[in-house]
């Protein structure tokens, strides 16, 4: 669509639509309303211009890679002490217009009694219901997710758009793990191992011209995009060891590679004590870094370069992270839930690890 490009084209633009409007009511038998002349509405653009754009650049830092609803934008802006004069629906507005953000509906419905919850990609367990929020008999709910607080379609969604360019990422220049204790041979020998996978991947992922950003570059989103499938983008290792093998050790060194090189990495792991307990292993091994522990409850932490979370948490995030490491793949409750590992495959880049 040709973008309107004064008040005029503007008008011109809305006189069209308005000639659409008027033939679809003629045709249901509704011709009586009331005419308003376009030429006498002055379009106002006092909101994207007094917001500072400071405000906008650091509400779009925070949102970044994040998905969010209203309450959650809400809370992450309080726990950080963003102190904005303005409503937080014109805030966001401004931020959509400044390209910091996308806004999508809870649930959008492409086709007559076919919808999916824009948060979690669910497809089948949603109900439509009477909405007392909108006043509509069809507005549907997710009941997938709703664990993570209740998504509907008459209820945004924030999609915080990918700021970073490779200049303001931080690396750590020969950034090794400090063990406790030292590797048994079967451990180094593993360790080697997928240090050596995630070098070779490195070697492709990291951008050749140093002005440019890691992974694939997206311009806006879609819905194919925020779903997609792992399987056509992306590449996956499996270390697979018994129970207290000392698989997340194994799993360090090749870490400390992609986040020395400016890389983000995210440690998914089933249950929130697991959380606890391989951040501070994570920590211990990293002391250089700022390790971020995510679980339900949990203040909404800046994103740092070594992220331990919940698989749930994950689907509060978009191709945010280059490296994840799935901890316990087999266990309750990632194994057998479609919704967890479409949110894993989406909270990695585009050809990311
Ligand atoms: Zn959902
Ligand atoms: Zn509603």
């Amino acid at each position: 669509m040709r973008r309107p490009r004064g008040h005029r084209d503007q008008v011109q633009g809305a006189r069209s639509w308005l000639r659409h409007i008027r033939r679809h009511f003629r045709r249901r038998g509704l011709g009586n309303w009331r005419e308003i002349d376009f030429e006498e509405i002055t379009i106002e653009s006092r909101l994207a211009a007094d917001i500072p754009s400071e405000l906008l650049e650091e509400v779009g830092r925070l949102i970044e890679g994040r998905v969010l609803s209203y309450d959650e934008v809400r809370s992450l802006l309080e726990q950080r002490h963003v102190i904005s004069p303005y409503p937080l629906r014109d805030l966001l507005q401004a931020c959509a217009l400044a390209g910091k953000l996308e806004i999508w509906p809870g649930v959008i419905s492409p086709l007559e009694g076919y919808h999916i919850c824009c948060r979690c990609g669910e497809r089948q367990q949603l109900e439509t219901i009477d909405c007392p929020l909108c006043g509509r008999s069809g507005c549907v709910i997710c009941l997938a997710c709703r664990s993570l607080g209740e998504i509907r379609s008459c209820r945004e969604l924030y999609y915080g758009s990918l700021q970073e360019n490779s200049n303001s990422r931080r690396v750590f220049p020969g950034l090794t793990p400090q063990l406790e204790f030292r590797l048994t041979r079967a451990q180094a020998e593993a360790a080697a191992e997928f240090k050596g996978y995630v070098a070779t991947w490195l070697n492709d992922y990291l951008p050749k011209d140093p002005r440019q950003t890691t992974g694939t570059q997206q311009s806006g989103l879609t819905l194919p995009h925020l779903f997609r499938k792992m399987s056509h983008d992306a590449t996956s290792c499996l270390i697979w060891a018994v129970c207290g093998a000392g698989k997340t050790e194994i799993a360090f060194e090749g870490l400390a590679l992609a986040i020395a090189a400016g890389l983000k990495a995210v440690f998914a792991v089933p249950r929130r004590d697991v959380v606890l307990e391989v951040a501070k292993r994570a920590q211990a091994a990293f002391p250089e870094l700022s390790v971020t522990a995510l679980y339900g409850g949990a203040k909404h932490e800046p994103v740092g370069p070594l992220v331990v979370a919940t698989t749930h948490q994950l689907i509060r995030f978009h191709s945010c992270f280059d490296l994840a490491i799935l901890d316990e793949a087999d266990a309750f409750p990632y194994a057998g839930s479609a919704m967890l590992h479409r949110a894993l495959q989406r909270a990695v880049k585009p050809g990311g690890l």
